[in-house]
């Protein structure tokens, strides 16, 4: 078992800074990955929170190689990699009603913005056994909502309109922003996750 774990976080846009943030106080050691060389030698990938149309279009214009393919071949390689907010609908494969560029690699459907704007940032307390009893401050921010899932995809978290949290062997992703909460539970699995690789 790995002692360090090496984390990128994908710096296009949004904010990534919290996740490098919340990740050092974890004890690991941290990248900005903005090429697609800097995926080599991670144990595991963020996709934060931002805006996914941006980051479709930015994913292009910033290395010779876009980035987007390089961490689908991570994906497949066993890359666990996690997507928060945005980063959850760039994982997705299906975005409800819109062909806006993506990663695509997840089997989910997201509805974008679907908490609409009179609740464009919300607090919902959140129940996810797999992280243990207590209670999970969500941080919902012009956020999306998952809303349908393949059988191979395990849900980890549902309020009364969808689910919230899911994973799929080495992709997990949240609707909501762990990385603006004092509690570090989250972050916490997704590095169980690297490490089992
Ligand atoms: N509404 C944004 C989008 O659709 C996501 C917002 C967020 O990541 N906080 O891309």
């Amino acid at each position: 078992m790995k002692n360090k774990l090496h984390i990128g976080v994908l710096a296009l846009q949004g904010d990534f800074a919290e996740h490098i943030q919340k990740l050092q106080g974890l004890g690991c050691s941290t990248t900005e990955i903005r090429l697609a060389d800097q995926l080599n030698n991670i144990d595991g990938l963020i996709i934060p929170g931002g805006e996914s149309t941006t980051n479709a279009k930015l994913e292009a214009a910033v290395g010779k190689t876009p980035i987007f393919d390089a961490i689908t071949k991570t994906a497949k390689q066993g890359l666990p990699i996690w997507g928060t907010c945005m980063g959850s609908i760039l994982l997705a494969k299906d975005i409800e009603g819109s062909i806006q560029g993506r990663i695509g690699l997840m089997d989910i459907t997201v509805r974008r913005n679907a908490f609409g704007p009179q609740r464009a940032s919300a607090e919902i307390l959140l129940s996810i056994p797999v992280i243990g009893e207590k209670i999970f401050p969500g941080i919902f921010i012009r956020a999306p909502l998952f809303i349908k899932a393949a059988k191979s995809v395990e849900v980890l978290s549902s309020i009364e309109e969808g689910f919230v949290m899911a994973r799929e062997g080495n992709l997990l992703a949240t609707a909501f922003h762990p990385e603006m909460t004092e509690d570090d539970r989250v972050h916490k699995y997704f590095l169980s996750i690297a490490r089992e690789k």
